[in-house]
């Protein structure tokens, strides 16, 4: 006897679990799927977790700010919010943007989440980590933080675990599209649905040919600093970000970085690594000597060729994907998710999306890339 559901979601990052938490939301029969643990495999296993809503593509500040929304008024945004401290974010920059560019403060608690420009002495006076003397502005968004992002991703799959299904540990030997329905075989039986979202982060390729994504390392330096940074801090024009993690302590990223057909291929060169990291907090900070390395956490992502992920259905047929998040996944899981479960809604049960949904979807659709053909797809392996 095969199991059989309305949609299986193949993938339990933080984005994969949001996107099945969503489904299960709207009274959907969801099956949640991944090789390892939920949360605890892939990107989200080592990021870093700021949130923050400027973004200098206006497509993903719009998605950022429909997640931020979403973060109030959903179940599956309140869990996924849960996790996160919100300390406010500082995020200097080489030019002053444009002032609509910060006007994406939401309209009943528009004082927290509206970006405000602030001195670089302020910055400085704040964190202690922001060089007074550097040039260019400082965006100050009170509404900004950083999460735990595997508790994130747990937290919204709770009410999943009692309306639907999770399977952890579960290595899908073979994904079969067959057109109207998909069929993932495992090593002693399979699973069926209607529709099937792939959320497998960087190792998408096998599963959506034809939509290619490419695997790049973020590596984090961590930082014994010996005080604390109490907000994160993102500088343009040092090209890199530090983000508290735990007293006395930062992590900060590093631009020696490298780009593979999936993560087992990836290369880390731990000695250039950590001069980069070093060198840009020193930038960021104006203090050479800010913090001591002790270790070098090793992430990566999927990158799609424009940065943005690759968000709704592949073509006419049963997959859609929700991949190729770029290094801001975090960020943007809860609104990506929420309007994508919404997509495979249509799908199953028709409907017309509105005028917001469509505008907010648009820049992402995978049809920016090429077509998907039917057929069985090797999973590709994954490092242990
Ligand atoms: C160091 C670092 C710092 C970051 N900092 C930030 C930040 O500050 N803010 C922000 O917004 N974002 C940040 N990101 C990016 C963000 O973490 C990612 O975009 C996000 O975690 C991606 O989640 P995902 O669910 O798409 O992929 P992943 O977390 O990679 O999850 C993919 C899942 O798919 C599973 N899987 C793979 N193949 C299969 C298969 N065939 N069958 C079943 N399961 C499978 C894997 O086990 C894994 O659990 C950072 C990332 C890193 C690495």
């Amino acid at each position: 006897m095969k199991a059989s559901f309305d949609t299986i979601v193949l993938g339990g990052g933080v984005v994969g679990a949001c996107v099945a938490a969503a489904l299960a939301e709207l009274d959907l029969n969801v099956v949640l799927v991944d090789r390892g643990c939920i949360g605890g495999q892939g990107a989200s296993r080592y990021s870093g977790g700021i949130v923050r809503l400027y973004d200098p593509d206006d497509r993903i500040q719009a998605l950022a700010v429909h997640s931020f929304g979403r973060m109030t008024d959903t179940p599956v945004g309140r869990a996924f919010a849960s996790s996160i401290v919100t300390t406010g974010v500082y995020y200097a920059l080489d030019e002053r943007p444009a002032d609509e560019a910060l006007e994406f403060g939401r309209d009943d608690e528009a004082d927290i989440y509206r970006g405000r420009i602030v001195s670089r002495h302020a910055a400085f006076e704040a964190t202690g980590a922001v060089d007074p003397r550097g040039d260019g502005p400082v965006i100050w968004e009170p509404g900004g933080g950083y999460g735990d992002v595997r508790a994130s991703a747990r937290a919204v799959i709770q009410h999943l675990r009692r309306t639907g299904t999770v399977l952890e540990n579960a290595a899908p030997r073979e994904v079969e599209d067959r057109g109207d329905s998909v069929v993932v075989h495992f090593d002693l039986g399979s699973i069926s649905a209607r529709c099937a979202v792939v959320a497998t982060g960087a190792w998408a390729n096998g599963l959506l040919p034809g939509h290619p994504t490419v695997a790049r390392s973020i590596p984090m330096v961590r930082m014994h600093c010996g005080r604390n940074v109490p907000t994160p801090v993102i500088d343009t024009g040092a090209a890199s970000y530090m983000v508290p993690a735990g007293r006395g302590f930062v992590q900060v990223g590093s631009r020696a970085r490298s780009e593979a057909d999936g993560p087992d291929a990836l290369g880390y060169d731990d000695d250039a690594i950590v001069a980069d990291a070093c060198e840009r907090l020193a930038r960021i900070t104006g203090q050479p000597a800010f913090g001591d390395p002790v270790d070098i956490v090793r992430g990566f992502d999927g990158y799609t060729g424009d940065g943005r992920p690759l968000l709704g259905r592949v073509g006419e047929g049963p997959l859609f994907a929700a991949v190729g998040f770029s290094g801001i996944g975090y960020k943007l899981a809860v609104g990506a998710a929420t309007l994508l479960a919404r997509q495979v809604e249509r799908a199953l049960r028709g409907g017309t999306p509105s005028e917001r949904e469509t505008e907010l979807c648009a820049p992402f659709d995978p049809s920016r890339f090429h077509a998907v053909r039917a057929g069985a797809r090797q999973v590709p392996e994954m490092p242990r």
